[in-house]
């Protein structure tokens, strides 16, 4: 049987739909949601994600302010303008888009973000908060990960979670909002020996690798819901994900597509972090 495939526009058009309402409350408030945007270099996948970011920020109703600085800024110059926006209250969320020419040292960047302003999430106080359980800006693709089951009924409660991949912005978080949602959760990483045997065992595969179709259908539990992280561009130009799409929808239950899963979520939920600052900003002004 063929699995349903999750439909990470749909689900991210719903959630921004209700997001241009509250902004629209927000405007009738004199508050006007402001996201900075950061782009250092010429990186065209870079442009090209801070393009999208910008065009959705004005589909809703939410000001970006594109800061486009050349490769060659320095690190004084970054972290200088970074504390202006900081201190600029039009601006309630900063994006540094990742990632930084080589010279750059991206934590320190990332560390110097204002906590109440980090809507990528990428920050120590957001990171600490994920881990304490505390309230606080989720990273946004783990976030969207999380909608994206929320929205096809998926309970990770009691299940086995297998997450492929333990990096900072996707892996170690998305575990940990699992491991929130009551699911036993085992991260695997390129030292893994058993890897076909692990994600065989899982009821929840999440693949953030990197590595075009590494995950092969026969990989796959029977029923399963399989959430594919990955973006691959293979040698013919096609976008792909970490697993094998044509093999694994034959045997898991829920399968996110690349393009059109998770992909959608990211810019979705960085829209709800920014509202969510604004929204904190303006009660607290
Ligand atoms: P990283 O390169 O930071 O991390 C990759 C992880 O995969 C590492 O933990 C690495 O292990 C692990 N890994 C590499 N090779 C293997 C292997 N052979 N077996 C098991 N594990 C392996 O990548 P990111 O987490 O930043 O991104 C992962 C993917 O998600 C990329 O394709 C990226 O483009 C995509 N992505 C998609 C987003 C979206 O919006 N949809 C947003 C962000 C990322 P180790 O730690 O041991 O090196």
């Amino acid at each position: 049987m063929s699995a349903t495939i999750i439909d990470g526009k749909k689900v991210s058009k719903d959630i921004t739909d209700e997001l241009r309402k509250e902004v629209a409350e927000l405007h009738s408030k004199g508050v006007v949601p402001g996201l900075a945007v950061v782009l250092v270099g010429e990186n065209p996948a870079s442009k090209k994600y801070v393009g999208s970011k910008e065009k959705m920020c004005e589909s809703l109703g939410i000001k970006s302010l594109g800061h486009k600085i050349p490769e060659t800024t320095t690190q004084e110059e970054l972290i200088r303008l970074i504390d202006t926006l900081n201190s600029d209250p039009s601006v309630h969320g900063i994006l540094v888009q990742l990632p930084l020419p080589k010279h750059l040292d991206e934590k320190a960047v990332m560390h110097r973000i204002a906590p109440e302003k980090d809507v990528d999430g990428f920050g120590p106080d957001a990171l600490g908060r994920l881990v304490l359980d505390e309230p606080g800006f989720l990273p946004c693709t783990p976030h969207g990960c999380i909608k994206l089951l929320d929205a096809y009924g998926i309970d990770p409660k009691g299940k086995h979670a297998v997450v492929v991949g333990r990096s900072v912005i996707v892996g170690k978080p998305i575990s940990l909002l699992l491991l929130r949602k009551h699911a036993t959760v085992t991260i695997c990483h390129s030292r893994t020996p058993d890897l076909k045997e692990t994600c065989l065992n899982a009821d929840i595969l999440c693949a953030a690798v990197g590595k075009a179709e590494m995950i092969k259908g026969d990989w796959v539990k029977e029923g399963a819901a399989v959430i594919d992280i990955g973006i691959n561009v293979t040698s013919e130009g096609k976008l792909v994900g970490d697993v094998e799409f044509a093999t694994a929808k034959e045997r898991a239950g829920f399968i996110t597509p690349v393009p059109g899963g998770v992909g959608p979520m990211t810019i979705a939920m960085l829209m709800y972090n920014t509202v969510e600052a604004a929204k904190f900003a303006s009660n607290n002004k």
